[in-house]
Formats: C-alpha cells, structure tokens, sequence
C-alpha cells in the first residue's frame, strides 16, 4: 500500500528532514509512528499525502509512484488519501456538513450523492445530530470527529493522521482512538504520528521509530518506547 525506498528529505534551508528511509506498509495494517520532535514523523507523512516531494528516492501509494506524479494527478492521489490533523483545521465558517462535503465537491462527486455519504458519515462518527452546528460550538473530541469524517468521506485507501489526540484529554483521545479503529477494520491502511505512550503501549500496533530521519526501530505489536 505504502512503499519508500530509500527516501531522503532536505528543506530548502538544508534541513536533513529523512536521510534514507524505507519502509513498506501493506494494505490494512494499522502504523504508529513514533520518535522525538523534529525527528521526521511529519516529513514522513507529508510525502505520503504529497504535501512535500522527496529530494531523493521512491515512494509509492496504493502503486503510484507518487513522486513523479503529474501535478493533474495530484487530485486523484488526495482522494485516496484521507489526512487528520492534531489541530482538526475545519473550516470555521461552514458547519459541520459543509465542511464533510466540502471534500466531496472538491473531487466533483455527484451532487445526489454528497448528501446520502455525508450523513453516512456523521453517523458513523457518531455527530448526525450535529451536522448543522458550527466547529466552534463543538467540543474538541467532536471536531475531531468531523475531521474524521471530512478524511474518510470519499473512501480512501489510506488514512494518515499527525498526533489526531494531541489537543484532546484522555477520555476524548480513546473515543477517537475507538473510531480511528473502526476505520481501519473497515479496511483504511492508518498511519498515524503520536506522542500518546499510554495508547501505543495499550492498543499494541506495528511500531515504527524514527529519530534524527532514520527508521531505528520497527517492530509488530511494539512499544511506544519513550518516557514521554
Ligand atoms: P517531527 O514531525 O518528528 O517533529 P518534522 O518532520 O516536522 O519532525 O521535522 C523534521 C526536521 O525537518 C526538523 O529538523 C524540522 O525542523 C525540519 N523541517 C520540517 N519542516 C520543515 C520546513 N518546511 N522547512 C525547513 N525545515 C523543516
Ligand atoms: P467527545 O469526544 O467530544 O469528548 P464523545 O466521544 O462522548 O465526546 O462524543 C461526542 C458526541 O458524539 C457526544 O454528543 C456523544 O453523545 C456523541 N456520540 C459519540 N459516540 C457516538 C455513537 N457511537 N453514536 C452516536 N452518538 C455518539
């Protein structure tokens, strides 16, 4: 589902973001992605969902090469990524349908079925009852949520969400955690970036550590493996 051979990543500034990364990821497999600050994890994520392009090396999603894709591909590409954020970046003006169908009017889904798919989803999610509030009367689990939705609307193959429970108390972090498990076991490839020890050392997943750019640990059923 997700392959890097050998990627490497150096910002304009001549930061070594990932220095010679390879991985595979198959199909379904749930992925924590874990390591210190400033050591990659984003870097890694934002190649995936191609925020950014690797300076050197070969990444392919859902068997695209996605490094060398032709910038009309790009859209194609993003529907089958669905992409989480820590910081949920709703639209703070639409409301929590809007915002769910949104991601579908971008890739020009039929307008007959936005609305049947978008309600699919907040039900899913667990905020039907919601749909027209807007983010800001929603507590921060419930827009999460809505993230959530807006990311899987379109059925993408793969999920990468960026420390989705790092803005939220424990309690909210597992109901999400619980929704982001239902995903997957409907069939979403998950790659997620945390901080989070209690989750990755409680729902045991394939580990990934990265430090200073470099994968040093990969391990099914890992541990999270820091102090904090
Ligand atoms: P993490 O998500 O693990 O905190 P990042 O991928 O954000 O790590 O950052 C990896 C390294 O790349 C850090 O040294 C960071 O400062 C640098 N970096 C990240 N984004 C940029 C950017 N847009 N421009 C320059 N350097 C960056
Ligand atoms: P938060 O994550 O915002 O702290 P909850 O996880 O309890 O709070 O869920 C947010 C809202 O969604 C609440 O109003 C709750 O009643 C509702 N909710 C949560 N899960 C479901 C579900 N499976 N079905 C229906 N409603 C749900």
């Amino acid at each position: 589902m997700i392959e890097m051979q050998d990627v490497w990543k150096t910002y304009p500034d001549g930061s070594h973001a990932l220095r010679g990364v390879s991985v595979l990821i198959e199909r379904n497999e749930f992925v924590y992605l874990v390591g210190p600050s400033g050591a990659g994890k984003s870097t890694f994520m934002k190649l995936i969902y191609r925020e950014e392009v690797p300076t050197k090396g070969q990444i392919s999603v859902n068997g695209f090469n996605i490094g060398k894709l032709k910038p009309r591909k790009i859209p194609y590409i993003r529907r089958n990524i669905g992409v989480v954020f820590q910081d949920f970046r709703l639209l703070p003006k639409m409301t929590v349908y809007e915002n769910v169908a949104f991601a579908m009017e971008v890739i020009e889904a039929p307008k007959r079925m936005i609305r049947k798919r978008v309600m699919e989803v907040l039900e899913l999610v667990g905020l039907k009852g919601k749909a027209n509030s807007l983010p800001a009367q929603l507590s921060g689990g419930e827009q999460q949520r809505v993230a959530i939705a807006r990311a899987i609307v379109n059925n993408p193959a793969v999920i990468v969400a960026d420390e989705p429970t790092g803005n939220l108390d424990p309690e909210t972090s597992w109901g999400i955690m619980n929704l982001l498990e239902e995903i997957n076991f409907r069939g979403a490839t998950i790659v997620m970036a945390t901080h989070n020890k209690e989750i990755v050392n409680t729902l045991r997943k394939r580990v990934i550590a990265i430090e200073n750019g470099v994968i040093v640990r990969d391990e099914p059923r890992g541990e999270y493996g820091y102090e904090i």
